[in-house]
């Protein structure tokens, strides 16, 4: 019934999670009634976010690329303490992390979690990169992020989805720290038990974060 243009956009919207073809047809005919100025501002976001945002250099988190260090705002705040990193899976972890507006240390995303039986090995994941480059600049001092102070005690603190993979990646991280030569004394921490088994980062909410974050645990 509708005009094939306006089906093949709404057939392009269900790309994004959570839009069904209900609500694509809808998006797509409010896209159509856009005055002039606003499509063409549409446009313009759209392109200048894919063309401008990368993955910081040093965490892994958003960062606008225009900024020549490639880093983002949280790696970018010398108030940020260095001697915490918290390990997160994906990007987007940061801002469930975040939410609890009591953490104030830095971050290192994996991109993925190891997990043998899906073919996804430590290679696969930034854990080498944070063990063989990240943390030896931050026993130093010559960190890009948390204000270049060197540091005698460093925290890993992960925030990983309960399960095989957080396991296996948890076990591969403890062995590659102990088989670092002797220096600051580094401890690995996650978040409280207490949190549903398989809880959704996304939803969580900013007192349980905060609570998890401040209960957690020596692994
Ligand atoms: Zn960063």
């Amino acid at each position: 019934m509708l005009p094939q243009p306006i089906q093949n956009l709404a057939q392009k919207l269900r790309a994004f999670p959570g839009v069904g073809s209900r609500s694509s047809q809808k998006l797509a005919l409010d896209f159509l009634q856009l005055a002039e100025a606003d499509y063409l501002e549409l446009l313009a976001a759209m392109q200048t976010v894919r063309r401008e945002v990368k993955f910081c250099s040093n965490c892994g988190f958003f960062a606008q690329t225009k900024d020549e260090v490639g880093l983002c705002e949280i790696c970018k705040d010398g108030s940020r303490n260095s001697a915490q990193i918290c390990l997160v899976e994906k990007p987007t972890d940061v801002l469930s992390v975040e939410k609890s507006q009591v953490y104030r240390g830095l971050y290192h995303v994996l991109n993925n979690l190891i997990s043998p039986l899906d073919n996804v090995f430590a290679q696969d994941t930034t854990l080498n990169e944070l063990i063989q480059t990240r943390l030896p600049e931050v026993i130093a001092g010559r960190q890009k992020g948390g204000g270049g102070v060197a540091n005698s005690q460093i925290e890993l603190i992960l925030f990983f989805k309960a399960g095989f993979a957080a396991e296996a990646t948890t076990a591969y991280l403890r062995e590659a720290i102990a088989n670092l030569p002797k220096g600051p004394k580094l401890s690995i921490t996650r978040l409280a038990h207490g949190l549903p088994m398989y809880y959704n980062p996304d939803t969580l909410d900013q007192a349980t974060m905060a609570r998890a974050l401040e209960d957690r645990r020596h692994v």
